[in-house]
């Protein structure tokens, strides 16, 4: 399996404002995206997971660390920058505010291709990807403008302006997000066959780990800047070590109900604060159920894990002291396995 993208060490900062410190959106993060893969980021909103996002594309440029797009370094120039893009492309939550409502459809898919000159054969790209996105036939769509489609339909039109410069990977910030329910499976089920079928690869942002289940061959949980957890979907969703995965798991409503939701106190993370020691010690029910004299607390309180080296790949990643104390993992219930 060759890596299309390699993340090492990545940390993006914001400077402080309001008196308030910089905030570590993303705080240390090594990752990587196989050649035909689908790996999903999870987390909650404020966790970095869309600054990340969008350092993956070369929409944020990195503090500190490095992309590596197919072995080769990114570089932050414009040039490179445009020539990056076309490889790897970045797809919405929203796909009304992302549609210029007063262009139609041919000229929203076009755009991309116009902006990197590929012009020579423009008809038969739009309609290509309009049909590779599932808008069939092509025909019927390309006069239509964005309040005469549906939400998927408009989602799939952002998608088809990503396909028409034949990208190798597509990052999706929350995809479905947006969507009604009933056509959210239609969605990420066309972002599996465009795995299956073209060998694309993609890294799905979502704050739901459900999602994870339908789409994902690994999975990354994110809190407050980090990757937490990290492995195949099997190993995370079924067998989950990590206190928050365990506390995310237990409240999607296909868990089996047999275990209580685990409720995490606190207040939600803020990346301009991050606790010394693990990140996540002020809300982690394990660390909360120990006394305070028991030396394991220590560990959670004064020794942070380190980000993993070799750029994460395959290995899986659990960033707990106590992994293994943990108690035996939730099952993920039938209907998330539909
Ligand atoms: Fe909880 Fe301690 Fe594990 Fe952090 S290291 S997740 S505080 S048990
Ligand atoms: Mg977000």
């Amino acid at each position: 399996q060759a890596a299309i993208l390699e993340v090492r060490g990545l940390r993006v900062t914001y400077p402080s404002r309001g008196g308030r410190g910089p905030a570590r959106a993303v705080d240390g993060v090594d990752l990587t995206v196989d050649a035909g893969e689908i790996v999903a980021l999870i987390g909650e909103s404020g966790c970095g997971k869309s600054t990340l996002a969008r350092a993956l594309v070369g929409l944020v440029k990195p503090t500190s660390g490095e992309v590596h797009y197919r072995g080769t370094g990114l570089r932050y120039s414009n040039s490179a920058l445009k020539r990056y893009r076309r490889h790897a492309q970045l797809v919405l939550q929203d796909p009304a505010g992302a549609l210029n409502p007063r262009q139609n459809v041919f000229d929203l898919v076009a755009e991309g291709p116009r902006l990197h000159g590929l012009t020579s054969d423009l008809n038969v790209r739009v309609r290509d990807a309009l049909a590779l996105a599932g808008l069939r036939p092509p025909e019927h769509f390309l006069s239509r403008f964005p309040h005469e489609l549906s939400g998927g339909q408009q989602q799939r039109v952002v998608i088809a302006g990503a396909l028409a410069l034949e990208p190798s990977l597509i990052v999706a910030d929350e995809p479905v997000a947006s969507l009604d329910a009933s056509v959210r499976g239609e969605i990420l089920r066309l972002i599996l066959n465009l795995r299956n079928d073209l060998g694309l690869s993609a890294l799905v942002v979502s704050h739901d780990l459900g999602l994870a289940w339908n789409i994902a061959d690994r999975v990354a949980v994110m809190y407050l800047g980090r990757i937490v957890e990290l492995g195949s979907v099997e190993e995370v969703l079924l067998r989950p070590k990590h206190p928050y995965t365990r506390a995310l798991l237990s409240v999607l409503p296909d868990t089996v109900a047999d275990r209580a939701p685990i409720l995490l106190s606190g207040e939600p993370p803020e990346p301009t604060s991050i606790a010394p020691g693990c990140r996540f010690h002020p809300r982690c029910p394990v660390a909360g159920a120990l006394t305070a004299d028991d030396p394991r607390l220590q560990l959670c309180r004064g020794r942070e894990l380190p980000v993993i080296s070799g750029g994460g790949r395959r290995e899986s990643l659990v960033a707990c002291h106590l992994a293994t104390e943990t108690e035996p993992a939730p099952m993920v219930g039938s209907s998330a396995e539909a």
